[in-house]
């Protein structure tokens, strides 16, 4: 089957067309999601026809457009439910209709971080495996799961996916989701600058010389031993220990895939993790495996093809 693939992000939109588990066409322009979706779309539609171009392939052999969200997805009419502060507009934009009036074609949409658990589930590092988590960590920190076999998705598309959200600190920072220490606002991308310049050894290290302060920096730092980076490195990876540890008890899986921006320092993250969770998973039944993801940017791409294939299946299950 050959798809049009389309994945926002908060910084970049990643765009493909893909044929039978092959990303054949790809390319990235900037999300500019300080402006609107609404915006975007036309740059997004333009961009989908030159690569249908560049692959000689034509519309009609296309059969849907799969769409990866950062959003909590509804199940029932696929309409994004909310976002924090990524594409103001998102909620209030029609992508189905849009997708008819610029391709004729059904758009399948889904959440950003299942839709890269689905494709290092079917093509990367999850290949073969029921039982799997995906930890996505970046700006954000996302998660999703399969559980027998099935993607967990639940009644109102959140199951899973909040792992970002889950409680790592009961009086912790305040988080835009309306929970107290949350992972994410307890150490992500989005509040690097914050926890790094809070330490009250900020101003003597290193860190301080930075313009745009990245996790690549602070693992760095900490390795050539600069001792507020060592801290604010400690303490990130025991949020991410902690969130991955609650995931496991949560849904029982016997694979973890990290992924997202900075697994760039996955040297220093996959060990740390993997002791961490060694050390405090409660699973008397083994080890879970915890790897890197193996598809980058291409896992969300090669989903589409997956998603707009379930979606064509249920469709006509329906109207039997
Ligand atoms: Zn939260």
């Amino acid at each position: 089957m050959t798809v049009l693939a389309c994945d926002f992000g908060g910084r970049r939109i990643k765009l493909g067309v893909v044929r039978a588990g092959h990303v054949v066409a790809h390319a990235v322009i900037p999300a500019q999601s300080h402006e609107s979706l609404a915006s975007r779309l036309p740059v997004v539609a333009n961009s989908l026809l030159e690569l249908c171009d560049d692959a000689g392939i034509q519309l009609r052999e296309c059969r849907g457009v799969g769409v990866s969200y950062p959003s909590i997805i509804d199940p029932a009419d696929e309409r994004i439910l909310d976002q924090f502060g990524k594409f103001a507009d998102g909620a209030r934009v029609d992508l189905h209709a849009w997708a008819q009036q610029e391709f004729g074609l059904r758009l399948a949409l889904e959440n950003d971080a299942r839709m890269a658990l689905i494709g290092e589930w079917r093509y990367g590092a999850g290949r073969g495996c029921d039982n799997v988590v995906i930890v996505t960590l970046g700006t954000g920190l996302g998660a999703a799961a399969v559980i027998e076999g099935r993607l967990l998705r639940g009644r109102h598309g959140q199951a899973g996916i909040l792992g970002g959200h889950l409680t790592v600190r009961y009086n912790g920072w305040p988080c835009v989701c309306g929970n107290i220490g949350c992972a994410e606002t307890e150490a992500s991308t989005s509040v690097l600058v914050e926890r790094a310049t809070q330490l009250s050894c900020f101003k003597q290290s290193c860190l301080a010389a930075e313009n745009d302060l990245t996790y690549e920096t602070v693992f760095r730092c900490a390795g050539q031993g600069d001792e507020c980076a060592q801290e604010l490195a400690q303490q990130t990876l025991a949020v991410w220990g902690s969130m991955t540890v609650n995931l496991i008890h949560a849904y029982d899986p016997e694979l973890v895939i990290l992924a997202g921006g900075v697994m760039g320092s996955q040297d220093r993250i996959l060990p740390a993790i993997q002791q961490w969770v060694a050390k405090h998973a409660h699973t008397p039944w083994g080890q879970v495996q915890i790897v890197a993801s193996q598809l980058g940017d291409h896992a969300a791409l090669l989903a589409a093809e997956w998603l707009v294939q379930e979606r064509l299946v249920n469709e006509e299950s329906t109207r039997e």
